[in-house]
């Protein structure tokens, strides 16, 4: 930041105070001021210059930079010694390649900078090791979050990341996703935009979600960013493909619509991804009776500017083909590889598919149109429900895992993911041992129950359920039937 001399300037109170008249001490007024200062002084951005002046106080970095400058690498302290061929030495500051070892003078300042907007362990530490490096920073980092009463206060097991299997895109913004978050405790909600490239995100607040007042926003997002190919949308009313109003934008765009299957958030897992970290965020604020808007300011900013657990970059570096500054100091730059990235995202999600279809036992479904299936419940309403409810469907299109079954007691018609179906086998069919485990294996420990935590409408299904049980023939059940229970 530049300084601005006051004749050039607005003048300021402090400026216009007359000395000649001294007004009489106040020691609680003292000790404000002295509060004040102090938490600005925590966060205030490090510049090189604040560095390079601790570094010439510090005796451990003037030690060392003696020892690299006579080759005496084998006396330096461990921490130092084993990485020893990676120091280097730019002006009076020590670089670990080009990252600056900060002077024990700043260590906890440069923490209380990564600190800000709360990001968890993870992020800072990924932030943090972008830009600089000591010995036991990690360690550290785990303490500030463990002591941060923010956090704590929201410290909660992390639900398992619902999984992406989606090419990577050639472009950043080409393939959005939007969704809401909210309503907020003052009704507000926040429109939630991210591009699948990049990780970027943009939020926007709302006060009223029709589908009018969220087109107006998009409009203002893509003027900033283009307009995408495709966006994807949670199934909310207002941005349903059945929403004329919605639908016309897009069209008029050139934008695809895509709307997701009910009951899948791992479509659109990226942006329910986000929000549950924002919405981690926001809780932090709330409890500490902080501004949450400044506060999701910051955490965006953060978020924008450290790399990305699947592509490796960040996401304004993949965005915009820079790094963002950020309150860290930082060493210039370096050039995008973007082969790297695409390398790295295609070997994570394909290790992830692997692990997951191993872990779920996937087999590519046996269902085919006409079968007869039960469906997996999405809401129990008591802890003795089953999985499965009893009702029976058939299956009348099925379009790679996007299935439309038919109700053969009411007749009417739901849109579901085939992994939630379970086969009924006919009658007549002699059960063989593999029958157990070819039919579509959904086992309630294998499936992570996601239907909770989704954002989505109730469909009719619920009401469907109370409405008919109808009675089951008896039959001889598969061994994997155990726990369907017929009426
Ligand atoms: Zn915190």
């Amino acid at each position: 930041m530049v300084h601005i001399p006051g004749s050039q300037n607005i003048a300021d109170a402090l400026s216009r105070l007359d000395s000649s008249n001294p007004v009489p001490f106040d020691p609680e007024e003292e000790l404000f001021i002295r509060q004040v200062a102090a938490t600005a002084a925590a966060s205030f951005a490090l510049k090189w210059e604040n560095i390079e002046e601790e570094c010439r106080k510090d005796l451990e970095i003037i030690e060392l930079i003696k020892m690299i400058r006579n080759g005496d690498e084998e006396n330096m302290p461990l921490s130092y010694k084993v990485i020893a061929n990676e120091l280097c030495i730019v002006g009076d500051v020590l670089l670990r390649v080009d990252r600056i070892v900060i002077p024990k003078s700043l260590r906890e300042h440069v923490l209380q900078l990564a600190h800000e907007g709360h990001p968890g362990m993870r992020m800072m530490k990924s932030h943090l090791r972008s830009n600089v490096w000591w010995p036991q920073i990690d360690q550290q980092v785990e303490r500030v979050v463990r002591q941060c009463k923010g956090c704590s206060l929201v410290a909660a097991p992390n639900p398992p990341e619902p999984l992406i299997r989606k090419q990577l895109p050639d472009q950043p913004w080409i393939d959005v996703a939007a969704d809401f978050l909210g309503p907020l405790p003052d009704g507000q909600y926040l429109l939630v935009v991210v591009d699948y490239y990049s990780r970027f995100m943009e939020v926007s607040e709302m006060h009223s979600i029709t589908a009018s007042e969220t087109i107006s926003e998009l409009a203002i997002i893509f003027s900033r960013f283009g307009l995408p190919m495709t966006l994807r949308v949670d199934n909310g009313p207002q941005l349903n493909e059945n929403c004329e109003e919605f639908r016309e934008f897009c069209e008029s765009n050139g934008i695809t619509l895509i709307n997701t299957i009910p009951f899948w958030p791992a479509m659109n897992g990226e942006v329910e991804r986000q929000n549950r970290s924002l919405l981690k965020r926001l809780r932090i604020s709330q409890q500490l009776g902080k501004d949450w808007r400044a506060e999701m300011r910051q955490y965006l900013l953060t978020y924008h500017s450290t790399n990305h657990s699947t592509t490796g970059k960040s996401p304004a570096e993949l965005m915009f083909g820079r790094k963002l500054r950020t309150k860290l100091p930082q060493v210039p730059p370096h050039r995008l590889e973007d082969e790297e990235v695409r390398d790295r995202d295609a070997i994570t999600k394909e290790k992830g598919r692997i692990y997951t279809d191993a872990k779920r036992k996937a087999k590519e479904s046996d269902i085919v149109e006409g079968d007869r299936v039960v469906v997996k419940r999405m809401k129990k309403d008591n802890k003795l429900d089953t999985v499965f409810s009893p009702e029976e469907f058939e299956v009348v299109r099925k379009t790679g895992a996007d299935t439309i079954i038919r109700s053969l007691g009411t007749g009417k018609q739901y849109r579901r993911n085939v992994a939630h179906l379970k086969k009924l086998e006919t009658a007549n069919v002699p059960e063989s041992p593999d029958a157990a485990t070819s039919s579509t294996h959904v086992n309630p420990q294998q499936v992570p129950e996601t239907a909770d935590e989704t954002t989505s409408i109730e469909t009719p299904m619920d009401e469907a359920e109370s409405l008919t049980r109808r009675t089951t023939r008896s039959r001889n059940e598969p061994k994997h039937f155990k726990d369907f229970v017929p009426y």
